[in-house]
């Protein structure tokens, strides 16, 4: 069994859901097993490790002084998400790492390996919430107050982890090196110049992500009159949860009129009873698309039909990321597989754009999904696919030197 099967095979229990998808929310048991796991691996591998105060895990391969390459990902899950999101990232730097020091080969400089913590948001709403406080994205104040569904804070849910909620705070010297970020691909987006939707369409087992569409996600609070199901007449109605069912509708024929995406994964309902009109419902919209002028146009449209002016939790622009960011990748691609390494997008968020947006030099290596399938039990890669990734990664981390940007 190669070093990545057997990786991935010591996490495929953790988290393990009865559905056989996964929940690894930040600061569950879960979560603390992922993060004991990343502790355990790097120690083996002889990696100095450390917690920095956002909760962030690192581990250093110190091969010269100053910062060198960053590899990283997170260890983080939505609700029954699939095994490989942010996982396989960690995995394959470990693999790299263990590939190059059995074969004697060292880099250039430093190589470090991060995992990013929250990087869903799947328990308090708020995505890349690790890499965000750490370069200061986010007001600590403002991410200590978030609360999850069953009304914990976050900073208890950190106290509860063992970790100091007051020292949450900024600290963006930690990535002035290069951040590559190995991740599986999630659904099958255009690859550029092909025709070709997604990677298994265009052929090629691996591909560059070029940037991360503008994205943003809405609530919509919908009042009504709660009421008897079994006295009041239909036409006497206030039910929110119909105009709900209208404004989900809408939202999928205006993203399919403008070419972009929108998703309504999440709505409550007001008391929830199966006996009772609600009295309101609240809906969650998630929008994205290639540009930002797509994406308003599609929240105006839901907001018409819904009545009320939704509003806005989260909006991230688009972040493209520098072809020369990426500079050893396409050789690297080219290399292993014989052929031009394939572009892509990416229609999900990143830590890896929000360290672009804070000036870093990134860049993100996909590793073909042949369902696309993603943030559910169905997502998967195949294995000698990995394996061509976790090869990718080791030779960038062998030819570092020249790849690192220095501050
Ligand atoms: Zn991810």
């Amino acid at each position: 069994m190669s070093r990545i099967a057997a990786l991935l095979e010591t996490l495929a229990p953790i988290g393990r859901n009865e559905q056989g998808g996964y929940d690894r929310l930040a600061w569950t048991d879960a979560d603390a097993a992922m993060r004991a796991w990343f502790l355990a691996e790097a120690t083996d591998l002889g990696l100095e490790t450390e917690v920095d105060r956002n909760g962030n895990l690192w581990a250093h391969w110190r091969l010269r002084p100053g910062a060198g390459l960053i590899v990283g990902s997170h260890l983080d899950s939505v609700p029954n998400g699939g095994p490989l999101d942010g996982p396989l990232g960690i995995a394959s730097a470990f693999a790299a790492i263990r590939s190059l020091q059995e074969a004697g080969a060292s880099p250039g400089s430093t190589v470090s390996v991060v995992a990013f913590v929250d990087e869903e948001g799947g328990r308090f709403g708020l995505a890349c919430l690790g890499s965000r406080l750490l370069t200061g994205a986010v007001d600590p104040e403002r991410a200590r107050a978030l609360v999850d569904r069953d009304g914990v804070r976050l900073d208890d849910a950190m106290r509860a982890a063992g970790l100091d909620p007051d020292a949450l705070g900024p600290e963006p010297e930690r990535v002035r090196g290069s951040y590559l970020e190995l991740h599986v691909e999630q659904g099958h987006l255009p690859v550029d110049g092909s025709g070709a939707a997604g990677l298994a369409a265009a052929g090629a087992p691996l591909g560059v992500l070029t940037g991360i569409w503008p994205h943003g996600r809405w609530r919509i609070d919908l009042p009504g009159q709660a009421n008897h199901a079994g006295t009041t007449p239909m036409a006497d109605r206030d039910d929110p949860v119909v105009r709900a069912a209208a404004v989900v509708l809408a939202a999928r024929e205006a993203a399919l009129a403008e070419d972009a995406l929108a998703t309504v994964g999440r709505i409550d309902v007001e008391p929830g009873a199966v006996n009772a009109i609600a009295g309101r419902a609240s809906l969650w919209l998630d929008v994205r698309g290639p540009d930002e002028a797509r994406i308003r146009r599609v929240v105006d449209a839901v907001a018409a039909v819904a009545g009320v002016a939704p509003t806005e939790e989260s909006w991230t622009g688009e972040t493209a990321f520098a072809a020369e960011d990426a500079r050893p990748l396409p050789a690297v691609i080219r290399e292993l597989t014989g052929a031009d390494a394939p572009t892509l997008p990416s229609g999900a968020g990143h830590d890896a754009g929000v360290l672009r947006a804070a000036g870093a030099s990134v860049a993100m290596l996909a590793v073909r999904n042949p369902s696309g399938i993603s943030h559910a039990p169905g997502e998967s890669a195949e294995l000698p696919d990995i394996e061509l990734g976790v090869a990718a990664l080791a030779l960038v981390m062998q030819r570092v030197s020249a790849y690192s940007v220095q501050a």
